[in-house]
């Protein structure tokens, strides 16, 4: 008999993102029609811009591995882009790290930091993948609840009711997956005073920073005093570029964070793709073409046109999101678990969304929709769900 694989491994759950969407492919490939409003994944091409910047790259041969961190070229266009857009001054060299994807950056950010047996505190609930995250670099992740009826926001006494001997750093999202809620400086200060009080590291998820509605501002943690040695920023092409499949981002961190992030790639990824990097740099070191800001601005209506219509449904009550691209969707009136829904509504309709629980406890009740799809599949996927919430 062979030996046992890994517990880690084992105890970890699937991504409900990523798995949901693998069975909409496959259902796909099966020739079902299924509108997918699983994963966070746009609709819209890469623009072409940044297409042919990489495709210059490859066709000039810049197909070999970079430097663990990074190409000088992008951490430079990097470094113009945290002082375009979050007026950080940031030295490319010493304080920024390519990463592959928010999820590698993520990773890096969390073995660089933890101990075996650490604990993270994460928000409850959370993008589904912190605490796989957090259980593979041998941390433990602490979920703290942000409630509804305290605007999907962190209470101050239960944040730091949740704070132990072995709390080493606090994980956030803003603009938050997947309740939509975009931080404001007070959610923020409370963050950054817990972390000097309790002398705790902060890793910040920005990917979704651009996607900001209706007048709200994103802001940065590592701005506020004192936060700047102690914060990782991670932040992504993803969302912002449509930029998914690239699977590029990068880290700001202190010169010492930086350096064990160096490490840790060398050994990890060697470097990330070169071509990529080249598209990469193109995006951030000029401000966002036209194409680009386009889509930003579409996916807004399409937002608003998710949350309009599904209010219009009884039994269903979806706030607009501040920021990022999700509908968190309330279904808790219908008394049906949020997995039920979801595995009924794909069987029965034809679309897949995610549950609710999937992003921890206090997501128990709701359903989260991907807002970013062409408008065929929005109207006609936000219809299917009317008719099946109608229906039941
Ligand atoms: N982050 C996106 C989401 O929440 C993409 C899926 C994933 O990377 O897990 O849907």
């Amino acid at each position: 008999m062979l030996l046992d694989l890994s517990e880690k491994v084992r105890l970890s759950k699937l991504s409900s993102t990523v798995g949901i969407a693998d069975q909409v492919t496959r259902l796909r490939e099966a020739s079902q029609q299924v509108v997918d409003f699983s994963a966070g994944r746009a609709t819209e091409d890469t623009p072409s811009y940044i297409v042919e910047a990489a495709v210059e790259a490859m066709k000039s041969g810049d197909t070999h591995q970079t430097m663990a961190k990074g190409t000088t070229l992008f951490r430079s266009a990097c470094a113009n882009k945290l002082e375009r857009d979050n007026k950080i001054i940031a030295d490319p060299e010493r304080e920024i790290i390519a990463t592959m994807g928010v999820k590698q950056g993520l990773t890096i950010a969390l073995l660089s930091l933890l101990n075996p047996g650490d604990e993270v505190i994460v928000e409850n609930p959370c993008f589904v993948s912190y605490h796989q995250l957090i259980a593979y670099s041998g941390g433990i992740s602490v979920p703290v609840p942000i409630r509804p009826e305290n605007q999907f926001r962190w209470d101050k006494a239960e944040l730091e009711a949740s704070i132990t001997s072995k709390t080493k750093a606090i994980l956030f999202n803003s603009p938050h997956n997947p309740t939509g809620v975009v931080h404001s400086r007070e959610d923020l200060q409370l963050i950054a005073d817990v972390a000097i009080k309790y002398n705790l590291y902060v890793i910040t998820d920005e990917v979704y920073e651009r996607m900001i509605w209706d007048g709200n501002t994103h802001l940065n943690l590592a701005s506020l005093p004192g936060m700047r040695e102690r914060t990782i920023t991670v932040m992504g092409l993803t969302k912002s570029f449509a930029m998914g499949g690239w699977r590029v981002g990068f880290i700001y961190a202190s010169p010492t964070i930086i350096s064990y992030m160096e490490k840790l790639q060398q050994h990890l990824i060697t470097s990330c793709n070169a071509f990529v990097q080249a598209g990469a740099a193109v995006a951030f070191g000029e401000p966002p073409r036209a194409e680009v800001t386009s889509y930003w601005q579409e996916w807004q209506e399409k937002c608003r046109f998710a949350t309009q219509t599904l209010n219009e449904t009884p039994g269903l009550s979806t706030s607009m999101p501040q920021g990022a691209f999700y509908a968190w969707t309330d279904i808790s009136a219908l008394g049906i678990p949020s997995e039920v829904f979801c595995k009924r509504l794909l069987e029965e309709m034809g679309v897949a969304v995610i549950p609710g629980v999937s992003f921890g406890s206090i997501g128990e009740g709701h359903i989260r929709i991907t807002c970013v799809k062409s408008w065929q599949e929005m109207e006609d996927g936000i219809f299917r769900i009317k008719t099946f919430v109608e229906k039941l």
